[in-house]
C-alpha cells in the first residue's frame, strides 16, 4: 500500500508550499515510524494548518475593534413583519431569557448548518437548502504517530478520505461524514464513530489503537449546500448568498473555512448592492488582531520582562500574537495569575481573566473548550482545571458561591455525559 504522509504548517506570511515528493518505505518510516511495515511507499506533500477556535475569536475581535457591535450567547428567535417584509428582529440573551428587538435597514443570516431554521423565521414558504453534515474526530496520545508528519488514507472501506494528524501533544483521527438532522442536539462523539474510524486507521499502524487511548473528541457540523427549485444540481458551488425578496432576509449559505473571506465579500457586496451603497472590501489586506508585526521569538523577550516560564511564553505568542504582552501585563496587576494552571500545560491563570475582560467569555466552557481548545483533546484535565477555571471567572464575573458550584458541576457533568455516549472505557468517576 502507499501512503500520504503530510506535513501541516501554520498559515503564516507565505502563499506556498515545497513539492511533494514519493518516499520509499525506508524513507516513509524515518519521518513516521509507527507506520507499518506492510507499506510500500509513501507520498510526502504539504499543506495548511490552523487553530479554528483562535481565528474565529480574533475575526470578532477585530469586528469589535473597528466599531462592530458584538455580542454573545444571542440568538434570533424570530422576526417581526410589516406587509411579509422583515420589520425587527426578536434577539433572545440565550444566558438571561431577556428578548430585544433588533432594527436594520437589512438583515444578513450567517448561521452556517443552522441558516435553514433563521430563513424560514423569516419566511415560512421557502425550500431547505442545507443539508446539515456530521463530522467528528477522535483524539489520541501524540505517541499514536510519534511524527510530526500527519497520514492521509485516501481512501476509506466507505470512499472517504481520513486523516491522523498530530495536533499539540495529541494526534486527531478524522473525519467522519454523515447526514445529520436533529439540529437542537450537539454533535457528539457515538460508539458506531469510534469503531470507524479506530478501523479505519488499524491497517496503517503498526500498533493499533484502543479505544481506551481515546482522550476525548469533537463533531461538528458541514453547512452543505443543496440546490434551490430553480437549479436542478444536486450539490452545487461553496457557497451562496440568496436574497429573499418576500422577506428581504439576506442568506450566507454554505461555505469552507478556506472560502470564508470570499464568502464575506459575496455577502457584504450583495448587502451595498441593496441598499445602493457599494463598499470596497478591505478584508484582503486587513490584519487581524495579534497579527500585525508578529514575530514568534519575541516570546524571549516576554520571558525576559515578565519572568514567565518559556513553555507559557511561546504559548502566548501563538495565542494572542502580537497581543501577547496584554495578557502577561496582568502578572503586574496580581502575581498569582503569573502561576500555570497545571504544569503538563502551557496556560497561565492570567489568561483567564484577559479573556474574561477582552474577549468576553462568560462560561467555564466559552474558555476550556472554545478559548483555549481543551476540551476538544482532554475530557479528563479540562474536567479536573475547571474548579480552577471557575474561581478566576467568579472574581472577575462577581459570581456567588452557589453559581460557581453550579458552574463547575453542570460542565463536569457534560464532559461525563460525552465519555458515557462515545461508549468509553474511562472512570466516570474521575469527572463527575
Ligand atoms: C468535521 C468538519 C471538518 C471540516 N473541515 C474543513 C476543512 O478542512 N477546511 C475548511 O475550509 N472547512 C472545513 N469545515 C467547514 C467549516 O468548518 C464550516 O464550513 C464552517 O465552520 C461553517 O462556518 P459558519 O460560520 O458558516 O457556521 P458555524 O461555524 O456553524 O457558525 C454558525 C453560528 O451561528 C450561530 N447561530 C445558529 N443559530 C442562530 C440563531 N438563531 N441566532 C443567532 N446565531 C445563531 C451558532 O451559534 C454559530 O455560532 C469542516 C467542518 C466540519 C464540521
Amino acid at each position: 500500500m502507499t501512503i500520504g504522509l503530510t506535513l501541516y504548517d501554520f498559515i503564516a506570511g507565505h502563499d506556498s508550499f515545497p513539492k511533494g515528493s514519493w518516499l520509499n518505505q525506508a524513507e516513509a518510516l524515518a519521518k513516521s515510524p509507527m507506520l507499518t511495515h506492510q507499506m510500500h511507499s509513501a507520498v510526502l506533500y504539504y499543506d495548511g494548518q490552523f487553530n479554528d477556535a483562535r481565528y474565529a475569536l480574533a475575526m470578532a475581535h477585530s469586528a469589535d475593534e473597528a466599531g462592530t457591535a458584538v455580542v454573545n450567547y444571542a440568538a434570533v428567535t424570530g422576526f417581526t413583519h410589516e406587509n411579509g417584509r422583515i420589520k425587527t428582529a426578536v434577539v433572545q440573551d440565550q444566558l438571561t431569557a431577556e428578548t430585544i428587538e433588533v432594527k436594520a435597514a437589512v438583515f444578513l443570516n450567517c448561521t452556517g448548518p443552522y441558516a435553514d431554521h433563521v430563513r424560514l423565521l423569516a419566511n415560512p414558504a421557502v425550500d431547505r437548502r442545507i443539508r446539515p453534515s456530521k463530522g467528528v474526530h477522535i483524539v489520541l496520545p501524540r505517541e499514536t504517530l510519534a511524527s510530526d508528519f500527519a497520514i492521509l488514507i485516501p481512501k476509506t472501506a466507505d470512499g472517504r478520505v481520513v486523516f491522523a494528524i498530530p495536533f499539540g501533544d495529541k494526534v486527531f483521527v478524522g473525519t467522519t461524514d454523515n447526514d445529520y438532522s436533529d439540529l437542537k442536539q450537539e454533535p457528539v462523539l457515538e460508539p458506531d464513530e469510534v469503531d470507524y474510524l479506530i478501523e479505519t486507521v488499524r491497517p496503517y499502524l503498526d500498533k493499533t489503537p484502543n479505544r481506551s487511548d481515546i482522550q476525548a473528541g469533537f463533531g461538528g457540523i458541514r453547512p452543505l449546500i443543496v440546490s434551490s427549485r430553480a437549479d436542478t444540481k444536486a450539490l452545487l458551488r461553496d457557497h451562496e448568498v440568496e436574497h429573499d425578496t418576500e422577506s428581504g432576509l439576506l442568506s450566507l449559505l454554505g461555505g469552507k473555512w478556506t472560502t470564508y473571506r470570499v464568502m464575506a465579500q459575496d455577502a457584504i457586496d450583495r448587502v451595498g448592492e441593496l441598499l445602493n451603497k457599494p463598499v470596497r472590501s478591505s478584508t484582503e489586506t486587513h490584519y487581524l488582531i495579534g497579527g500585525e508585526n508578529y514575530h514568534f521569538e519575541d516570546w524571549q523577550a516576554l520571558q525576559t520582562q515578565y519572568s514567565l516560564p518559556a513553555d507559557a511564553c511561546q504559548h502566548l505568542m501563538r495565542t494572542y500574537g502580537n497581543r501577547a504582552e496584554h495578557v502577561a501585563k496582568l502578572t503586574q496587576e496580581q502575581p498569582a495569575w503569573a502561576e500555570k494552571l497545571t504544569d503538563s500545560q502551557p496556560f497561565l491563570k492570567a489568561e483567564v481573566v484577559y479573556q474574561v475582560r477582552e474577549e468576553m467569555a462568560v462560561t467555564l466552557r466559552d474558555v476550556l473548550a472554545r478559548r483555549w481548545r481543551l476540551e476538544l483533546s482532554n475530557w479528563q484535565l479540562t474536567a479536573q482545571l475547571a474548579p480552577q477555571v471557575a474561581e478566576l471567572m467568579a472574581t472577575e464575573l462577581a459570581w456567588s458561591e452557589a453559581y460557581r458550584t453550579q458552574q463547575i458541576q453542570s460542565y463536569q457533568n457534560l464532559l461525563g455525559s460525552f465519555i458515557k455516549q462515545a461508549g468509553l472505557p474511562f472512570e466516570q468517576a474521575a469527572i463527575a
